[in-house]
């Protein structure tokens, strides 16, 4: 990819570990709800409706389905009704610590810091997240990727979730970068690679769940992020 310049990267669970920053901060406001003390459900019972409920807005969201207050005021109400706790009280309560709290971990994929390391002095790299626009900042600031970025677009502030071109319009125009010189990295089909190839920028699908078993021809695909070097 010889005439790449900028790499734009997702953010949660492309370089930010959001499913792991997520769950320590989840088992902590677990014990202090007290919800197994009062409710009689563990954690591990808990989870799996947590992140079925998070998953389904967050993707509703991107769909342009629901609004992110929307996703504020469900994603634990939902997520507690399917664990059998129907109008939890307490429910947005939780979502406020929640927000709040998350960016207090700050772990990163494997590989991110390495990987960061590696492309800093050939490419200038930025983000284009659908995260919340204050909440993504947190992330990057508290996290070792305030080092290596240069610009920050989230769907909040360009008034548009990926894939909408309007989100890759904009990162591309606060970064100054053209589409030709630019390549999106993201863990995310649809968001990530359905909108920036229809954008009409090169792409690199990071996929390492294996969740995802679609394809584009000139899409390559990585289960760790330490395999990009081979592209870039
Ligand atoms: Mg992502």
């Amino acid at each position: 990819m010889e005439n790449i310049r900028h790499i734009f990267f997702d953010l949660d669970n492309t370089l930010w570990d959001y499913r792991r920053n997520a769950k320590i901060t989840l088992a902590k406001l677990f014990e202090e709800f007290q919800i197994k003390e009062k409710h009689a459900y563990t954690f591990e019972e808990f989870y799996p409706f947590y992140y079925e409920s998070n998953e389904s807005l967050w993707a509703d969201l991107r769909d342009k389905k629901v609004t992110k207050d929307e996703l504020r005021a469900r994603r634990f109400p939902e997520a507690f009704a399917g664990l059998g706790i129907e109008n939890a009280s307490f429910a947005m309560d939780f979502e406020e610590r929640f927000v709040n709290e998350v960016t207090n971990s700050n772990y990163v994929v494997e590989g991110a810091e390495e990987l960061l390391e590696y492309l800093k002095d050939k490419y200038t790299i930025h983000i284009l997240s659908n995260g919340f626009e204050e909440v993504t900042h947190w992330k990057i600031e508290k996290s070792i990727i305030k080092d290596y970025i240069d610009t920050i677009t989230t769907a909040e502030g360009a008034g548009a979730p990926k894939p909408d071109p309007i989100a890759f319009q904009t990162s591309l125009d606060k970064a100054g970068a053209t589409k030709e010189e630019s390549i999106y990295i993201g863990d995310d089909w649809i968001a990530d690679m359905i909108g920036a190839t229809t954008f009409g920028m090169n792409a690199i699908f990071f996929n390492p769940l294996n969740e995802n078993h679609m394809w584009i021809e000139e899409v390559p695909i990585v289960g760790q992020l330490i395999q990009l070097k081979k592209y870039l």
